[in-house]
C-alpha cells in the first residue's frame, strides 16, 4: 500500500511583527522567494518563500496564489535576516521596510506610468580633473572586479564627488549591473536628478517617502526586474529586490539622517556595506566630512580611501572667520552682529546672494510669561511649545501638539504678557526685513519647503537670483550648489553644542562645515562668518582652521579610552511607559540584571533627555563593550531575565546615534 501522496509545506515570512516564517501548504514545491498570497487569521496577506525547513509534521493552510514576480534574490534573504540578527528587530519588520507599501495593499501590476532605465553610460564624456580620474579610474576598476569592497570617497566640498562616483556609476552599467545611491535627503534628490539626467540621459528610479503606491508598486517590480538600472533613494531603498546590484553608493556618509530612529532602528550607511557584502559589490562612501567611523575603519584598512583635495574649477575654499559676540553684540533684542549685516550689505552691493544658517524652525523656541515666568510647554512631552508666528501656533516640535497662541497667561491670566525667548528661523526672517527691506528674502526649513517640487522652486528662484538672501535650517546644508552665494553667516554657531551627547562636537563641525561649503562654489571667493560665543572652542577652532582630520585625530583620543564608538559597541535600551513609576520599576529591573564581566559595562538607568514623551515616561540604559565583543547575545540574554508588562516598551538601538 503506499501511503496518500502530501502536499509539500513551505516557510513563508510575512512582513509583519513576526519573528518566525509560518507554515503553509503548496500544491508543489515554491522556490525560496516566491511571492506568495497567504491566508493569516482572517485575511490575506502576502509573503515571502523563506529557505528553511517547514515543518511537515503540522496541519498548515493551503497558499492561496502564487504571484507572477520575480522571486527575491537570495542576497536580499540572507541581508533581511542578518539585519534583524544585528538590530534585534523582528525578521518581518525588516522585511516589510521594502515590502510593505509596495505589495500589501494589492497585488503589484503591470509598469505603466513610469519610464524605468535607459541609462547610457557612454552619453558626455565628463571633463574630470587629474585627481577627479585617478579616484574615478580607482573606483572603476573595484566596479568591474565585481568583488566586495568599501572605499571612502574623501573630497572638500565643491571638489566633484559626484561627477566621480557617477563615473562608477557608469561602469556598472556597462557590465549590465544595477546600482544604488543612497541620499539622506529627498531635497537634494531633486538637483540630483537632474543632473543624472544631463550624464546618462535617463532619470534614475527614485525611491522615497513622497512616492504613491502606485508609483512604488511599479518600481518595486522594475527593480525586482531588472529594468531599473538606477536608483537613487533614501534609506529603504537598501532593502529593494536588486537582483543583480554591481554597486552602492552611500553620499553624504556621515549623515545622522541615514540612521532610522523609530521601527526597525538600523544605519543606512552601515547596512548598506552589509548589503554590498551579500550582493558582492563594491560599496562607496562619500563626504566632505567623514564620520570618525567610516575615518577609523579607512585608517585601520579595512576600507579603502580616496582622496579629492581641491575644489573643482579653479574655485577656493571659502575663508572662515569668527565673529565674537562677547565683543561685537547685536543689538538688544536682535541675533544679527554689526559685522555680519555689513558683511551682508557689501555682498548683496556687489550683486551676490548671502545665506543665514540657524538650525531651528519656527519663530522662537520658548515662549515665556514675563508677569509670573510661566513657560508654555507640551502636555504630552518634556519640552517648550515652538512658536511658529506665521501660522500664529505653538507647536512641539517632538509629537505635533499644536494649540493657538493664548491670549491670556494660563498660569497668572495676565494678558499681552508673553515674550518669546532666543530665535528660530522666522525671526531671523524678520529681522532681516527690517535690516533690507527691499531685498528679497526666502525661509528654507522642513515646514515650510514641505517637497521636492517646492525645493525645485526655492532652488530656482536662488538661482534665478530672484532672491538676495537665503536663511535656512539644515535643509539647506546638503548637496546644494549656489553659484552667486558668496558669505554664509553662521546665527548661533555654539547650538549644537550645548546637547552634549558623544557626537556633539562630531557633528556640529560636520553640519557647520557643509553649510560653509556652499559659499563661493564658482568663481567669486566665499566668506563664512560664525557668530559665537566661545570663538576658542575646540569645535569652532576646527571649523576656522578647516582641520578636519586634525579634529576627528582629538575626538579619537577623546573617545579611545573609555571605548566609546568607533573603539567600542554601544547599545541603548530605552523603557517607556505611560506610568512613571512603572518606567523606574521596569529600569531599576533591567539595571539589577545588566550583564558584566571584563569589557562590558552598563550606565543608567536616568531619564531620557527628553523624559515624557508623547505621553510617556522615559528612562535609558546604555551597555558599552569593547570591540571584540557581541552586543547582541549579551541583550537577548539580559532581556530574557526581566518580566516586562504588556504597558512598559523597550527599545533597543543598537550603534544608537540619538541619545534623546
Ligand atoms: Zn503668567
Ligand atoms: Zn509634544
Amino acid at each position: 500500500m503506499t501511503p496518500p501522496s502530501r502536499s509539500p509545506r513551505i516557510s513563508v515570512l510575512l512582513p509583519y511583527k513576526f519573528e518566525a516564517s509560518f507554515t503553509y501548504e503548496a500544491e508543489t514545491a515554491l522556490p525560496p522567494g516566491t511571492l506568495v498570497r497567504v491566508p493569516l487569521a482572517s485575511r490575506m496577506v502576502v509573503g515571502v518563500v523563506w529557505d528553511e525547513k517547514a515543518d511537515e509534521s503540522i496541519k498548515a493552510k493551503p497558499v492561496a496564489e502564487v504571484l507572477d514576480f520575480a522571486p527575491l534574490p537570495q542576497s536580499l534573504m540572507r541581508f533581511i535576516d542578518w539585519v534583524a540578527a544585528y538590530t534585534l528587530a523582528k525578521r518581518g519588520d525588516v522585511l516589510a521596510l521594502g515590502l510593505k507599501e509596495a505589495l500589501l495593499v494589492a497585488p503589484p501590476k503591470r509598469a505603466k506610468h513610469f519610464p524605468f532605465g535607459g541609462a547610457n553610460p557612454d552619453l558626455p564624456s565628463p571633463v574630470l580633473s587629474p585627481a577627479q580620474a585617478t579616484a574615478s579610474t580607482a573606483l572603476r576598476a573595484d566596479v568591474a572586479a565585481e568583488k566586495f569592497s568599501v572605499t571612502l570617497l574623501d573630497g572638500v566640498t565643491g571638489s566633484g564627488k559626484t561627477e566621480v562616483y557617477l563615473e562608477a556609476v557608469a561602469q556598472a552599467l556597462r557590465q549590465g549591473k544595477q546600482a544604488l545611491v543612497l541620499l539622506p535627503e529627498i531635497a537634494l534628490s531633486i538637483q540630483f536628478l537632474e543632473r543624472f539626467a544631463a550624464r546618462f540621459g535617463a532619470r534614475p528610479a527614485a525611491w522615497h517617502s513622497e512616492l504613491t503606491t502606485a508609483q512604488r508598486r511599479e518600481t518595486f517590480r522594475a527593480v525586482a526586474e531588472g529594468r531599473a538600472d538606477v536608483v537613487v533613494g533614501a534609506r529603504s531603498s537598501l532593502f529593494l529586490p536588486f537582483p543583480n546590484l554591481g554597486l552602492i553608493v552611500v553620499d553624504e556618509e556621515h549623515e545622522s539622517a541615514f540612521k532610522q530612529e523609530d521601527g526597525v532602528m538600523y544605519h543606512a550607511r552601515d547596512m548598506a556595506v552589509v548589503r554590498a557584502k551579500f550582493s558582492s559589490c563594491p560599496a562607496v562612501l562619500v563626504s566632505a566630512t567623514p564620520s570618525l567611523e567610516t575615518v577609523e575603519n579607512a585608517a585601520s584598512g579595512r576600507y579603502k580611501k580616496l582622496d579629492l583635495p581641491a575644489r573643482h574649477g579653479g574655485a577656493s575654499m571659502p575663508t572662515m572667520r569668527a565673529v565674537d559676540l562677547r565683543a561685537d553684540p547685536p543689538e538688544r533684542g536682535k541675533f544679527l552682529s554689526p559685522v555680519l549685516i555689513t558683511a551682508m550689505r557689501e555682498t548683496l552691493g556687489r550683486g551676490e546672494q548671502a545665506m543665514l544658517f540657524l538650525n531651528r524652525r519656527g519663530y522662537a523656541p520658548l515662549t515665556l510669561c514675563r508677569t509670573c515666568g510661566h513657560r508654555i510647554s507640551c502636555p504630552h512631552c518634556a519640552a517648550w511649545l515652538v512658536e511658529h508666528r506665521s501660522l500664529s501656533r505653538l507647536s512641539c516640535h517632538h509629537c505635533g501638539h499644536t494649540v493657538q497662541k493664548p491670549a491670556k497667561c494660563p498660569s497668572c491670566e495676565a494678558e499681552n504678557s508673553f515674550v518669546p525667548i532666543g530665535p528660530g528661523v522666522e525671526r531671523i526672517a524678520e529681522e532681516v526685513a527690517e535690516l533690507f527691506p527691499d531685498t528679497a528674502a526666502l525661509v528654507m526649513a522642513s515646514d515650510i519647503i514641505t517637497g521636492p517640487a517646492q525645493a525645485q522652486d526655492a532652488a530656482s528662484r536662488i538661482e534665478r537670483r530672484e532672491v538676495g538672501i537665503i536663511i535656512g535650517t539644515q535643509m539647506v546644508a546638503k548637496g546644494w550648489h549656489f553659484p552667486h552665494l558668496t558669505l554664509v553667516g553662521i546665527v548661533d554657531a555654539d547650538l549644537g553644542l550645548a546637547g552634549g551627547d558623544l557626537r556633539a562636537g562630531e557633528h556640529t563641525v560636520q553640519m557647520l562645515h557643509q553649510v560653509a561649503g556652499r559659499a563661493g562654489r564658482a568663481e567669486a571667493p566665499g566668506t563664512v562668518l560664525l557668530q559665537s560665543f566661545a570663538p576658542e572652542h575646540p569645535v569652532i577652532a576646527a571649523l576656522l582652521s578647516g582641520n578636519l582630520p586634525e579634529f576627528l585625530l582629538q575626538e579619537s583620543t577623546l573617545r579611545r579610552p573609555g571605548n566609546w564608538p568607533p573603539f567600542g559597541r554601544l547599545a541603548a535600551l530605552i523603557i517607556s511607559a505611560a506610568d512613571e513609576r512603572l518606567a523606574d520599576q521596569i529600569a531599576r529591573d533591567l539595571s539589577r540584571h545588566a550583564p558584566h564581566g571584563s569589557g562590558i559595562q552598563t550606565l543608567g538607568p536616568a531619564p531620557a533627555p527628553i523624559s515624557l514623551l508623547r505621553g510617556k515616561f522615559r528612562r535609558r540604559l546604555l551597555l558599552k563593550t569593547t570591540r571584540d565583543i557581541a552586543v547582541q547575545p549579551l541583550l537577548r540574554e539580559w532581556l530574557a531575565k526581566v518580566e516586562v508588562p504588556r504597558n512598559v516598551r523597550v527599545d533597543i538601538d543598537i550603534d544608537p546615534v540619538s541619545f534623546m
